[in-house]
């Protein structure tokens, strides 16, 4: 059988297998096979050489059933619509998991940032925000960080915005610097909340997570602080990649050291990291690394079919979105390997932009105890909710984080009913 890469299909095929186990009708959840609403714009930059380049970009509203649309936004070169709308969809169950009152969208532009300038970048945000201006807003569809977008390009977003509509609105976009509306505690509640996911996971596997192995795949927000977070607990990293390589240490990487080198290097990559034992090795010689948990943190399409049959790992944290086609999932399952799905694993993410959100229509700011406390809650909640559902219907978590969310989804969509 052909593997399908297309993300939009794979994401269709994990929500048809997870109707089909808990007995729904299409007609039951036909809504959310198809994107409620699709943007793509095209934006002039006028770059540092005084040239004039056109960018595309994208916005896709997924769901709005539970909540405005919430989900953020990519600078990379593989971003497309298929990639924009499956990351969508993803959105609208992730924030159904944790059971926070939103739906979900998803944005990019297609751009590699390497090599542009700070200018380049502020004039490519708001060329792109001034453009889905009018499709975005905080009761509308909030944008966020994703992968290759910083706290300080939301900055931009909320400034574009706010001056177009006359109103200072914080609340259009989340993930921004503590100093301009955001959130103490955002930037680091991907990667904890993947490391309460773990834990929570290592717990009922009966595995000690300070005498554990872990590998990291990806070393930007999300990995660089999940890998942070399992070494405080005493893990013991022995792989991480980025895109410029990988690093395989048997004795475990001084996480400490090797965050200040990346903090320090002035592309921000792992590149040149010297430590006694570490051994240099590629994408492929992480996802096969023997350890026993394996952190997903960089991007779509990363287990496939053939990736799979060679995972050591004997747990799958998906820190990043839609990284196990389906047709990976299916092997990992055959050779009994857990995977901990997105939807549920890097949920901490929005659930602190949610925190942010609520701070900013309030204009009442948490402290750090109050924004983790309700972090640790809410995201150990929605673990045992899923994990529960997966023992109790003897299916794979996916499928169980798929059915928390296809029953919370249905419900406010049958309240809400079909409007004419
Ligand atoms: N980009 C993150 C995700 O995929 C965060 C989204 C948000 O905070 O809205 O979950």
């Amino acid at each position: 059988m052909a593997q399908k890469t297309n993300p939009f299909e794979n994401m269709l095929e994990q929500l048809d297998a997870a109707a089909e186990i808990a007995g729904l009708d299409k007609q039951d959840y036909i809504t959310l096979r198809y994107p409620e609403r699709e943007l793509t714009v095209n934006f002039p930059v006028k770059m540092d050489d005084g040239t004039i380049r056109v960018f595309t970009g994208y916005r896709v509203q997924h769901s709005t059933i539970r909540g405005p649309a919430k989900g953020g936004i990519r600078f990379h070169p593989d971003v497309d619509m298929d990639e924009t709308r499956a990351l969508a969809a993803w959105m609208t169950f992730k924030c159904a998991v944790v059971d926070i009152p939103y739906g979900g969208a998803k944005g990019g532009v297609t751009v590699d940032p390497t090599g542009l300038s700070q200018g380049e970048i502020e004039r490519i945000t708001r060329g792109y925000t001034a453009k889905i201006a009018d499709f975005i807003g905080p009761e509308k569809d909030i944008p966020a960080t994703d992968v290759n977008t910083t706290q300080q390009m939301m900055g931009w977003i909320m400034d574009t915005y706010s001056t177009l509509a006359g109103v200072y609105s914080p609340g259009v976009v989340t993930s921004k610097p503590v100093e301009a509306g955001g959130s103490v505690g955002r930037k680091e509640a991907t990667g904890l909340g993947v490391f309460f996911v773990t834990w929570e996971l290592a717990k009922k596997l009966n595995m000690d997570l300070a005498k554990s192995t872990v590998a990291v795949q990806g070393f930007g927000n999300v990995g660089s602080n999940a890998a942070k977070f399992l070494y405080e607990a005493g893990a013991k990293i022995v792989a991480v990649s980025d895109v410029s390589g990988g690093l395989y240490c048997e004795d475990g990487l001084d996480i400490p050291a090797l965050l200040e080198y990346v903090d320090k290097h002035p592309r921000r990559i792992i590149e040149g990291y010297q430590q006694e034992g570490v051994k240099t090795t590629d994408n492929h010689g992480i996802l096969t690394c023997k350890c026993d948990f394996l952190v997903l943190a960089a991007l779509e399409n990363q287990i496939t079919e053939e990736v799979a049959k060679e995972v050591q790992a004997k747990v799958v944290i998906e820190g990043a979105n839609g990284p196990t086609t389906f047709a990976g999932d299916k092997v990992l399952e055959e050779r009994g390997i857990i995977a901990c799905p997105d939807i549920l694993t890097n949920a901490g993410g929005v659930t602190c932009s949610y925190f942010e959100w609520v701070q900013n229509l309030q204009h009442h700011y948490w402290d750090i105890e109050t924004v983790n406390s309700n972090l640790e809650r809410i995201m150990v909640k929605a673990f045992n909710e899923v994990y529960e559902t997966a023992e109790e219907l003897k299916i794979p978590m996916r499928m169980a984080a798929y059915i928390v969310a296809l029953k919370r989804l249905i419900a406010a969509q049958k309240i809400r009913g079909i409007f004419l």
